[in-house]
């Protein structure tokens, strides 16, 4: 495709895609450089997967929706309560044995159900030496983290250097450091794992790729040669999908990407409920909606190509399996019907019942 390799307006899309943009989404769009909204940017590459119709599961993923203003009681600027498990400006320490980094607030195209949308709105670039400084104190008076989850935004936003030289400074900080790189640009945007980045990985080994990956449709000719081209070079890569109304909540669909996700060699890993980020309940499916999806496709699928149905508790109570035990009662308040959610701990958590 011609034109530039991000899109970030009206102009640059497909002209069939801009063409099916509606008056209220154009002028919603028109919102997005202020008040800290989440902006709007899709690569070319993923808009050319798109259908142009409202309704289209992989349109929806990255074209501004007015809806986005409307926001529920539930709703949270932190959904997964990253701050009560703050250890530095940018490092997120709530499982004694890993830690997450958020290395950027940049990606190269916007989902526009980001459990982190509030963080991306601020735009933050990647990550500088005196907000670095802290997180590798922090990691060498904790020996029990094995595993850092460096994720963002999207690293890979971040060029090769720089991500050598984080790569460095982390192993020095805990030698031997597992490095998890979370990413959608594989899927998103091939070209940017070309065989030096690729090369990158294999000399920081150990190191595995999670990679964000929501519909079969995703998995284009270019991105199959990019996941054969990782696993030939040794480099694990599992697969997140977030369960999304009207894009991906059939258990048959869904079966068709786990299956085709095994075939390559991809582990699927989790299926995320959506988080209660704000102006996202137009893409939740409601918790008892998931669970039945969920046993139907344990039905359609060997346990090899069976992610883990998880939800992030709202507020910083974690992340657990979902299955129907994990339904400890529910209650009618003022905001609404809700479920309690047993935690790790066994303390009780709530989520929407509707969405
Ligand atoms: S790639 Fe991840 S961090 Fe970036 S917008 Fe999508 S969900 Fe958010």
């Amino acid at each position: 495709m011609n034109g530039p390799v991000i899109v970030s307006s009206l102009e640059n899309l497909p002209p069939s895609l801009a063409a099916s943009v509606t008056p209220e989404e154009k002028a919603y769009l028109g919102t997005l450089g202020s008040g800290g909204r989440l902006p709007f940017s899709v690569t070319s590459h993923f808009a050319s997967l798109a259908e142009p119709s409202g309704e289209d599961p992989v349109r929806r993923q990255f074209f501004p929706d007015p809806r986005e203003e409307e926001r529920t009681p539930w709703e949270l600027d932190d959904p997964l309560g990253e701050a009560c498990h703050r250890a530095a400006p940018r490092l997120i320490h709530q499982y004694r044995d890993r830690a997450l980094l958020k290395t950027t607030g940049i990606c190269a195209g916007y989902c526009r159900y980001c459990f982190r949308r509030v963080w991306m709105g601020t735009r933050e670039g990647f990550i500088r030496e005196d907000e670095l400084k802290p997180v590798l104190e922090y990691l060498s008076a904790h020996p029990e983290i094995r595993e850092i989850l460096v994720s963002g935004g999207d690293p890979l936003t971040a060029g090769d250097k720089q991500l050598g030289g984080l790569f460095g400074e982390l192993r020095r900080a805990r030698p031997g450091i597992l490095l998890r790189i979370c990413s959608r640009i594989p899927v998103v945007l091939p070209s940017r794992i070309t065989s030096e980045l690729i090369a990158l990985f294999r000399e920081w080994r150990p190191l595995r790729m999670v990679v964000h990956l929501n519909h079969p449709r995703e998995l284009a000719p270019q991105i199959l040669s990019v996941f054969a081209a990782l696993i030939d070079a040794g480099i694990p890569v599992h697969v997140q999908t977030v369960l999304l109304k009207g894009i991906n909540d059939s258990p048959e669909l869904l079966a068709e990407l786990f299956r085709e996700c095994a075939d390559l060699g991809l582990t699927p890993y989790y299926l995320f409920q959506g988080d209660l980020a704000p102006g996202t309940a137009h893409f939740r499916v409601p918790l008892e909606a998931g669970l039945a999806i969920y046993r139907h496709l344990r039905k359609l699928v060997s346990g090899l190509a069976l992610p883990v149905y998880a939800v992030d508790l709202p507020g910083g109570g974690g992340k657990i399996p979902l299955h129907d035990r994990s339904i400890a009662g529910e209650r009618r308040t003022p905001r609404g019907p809700e479920y309690l959610l047993r935690g790790p701990d066994g303390s009780l958590w709530s989520y929407p019942k509707e969405t």
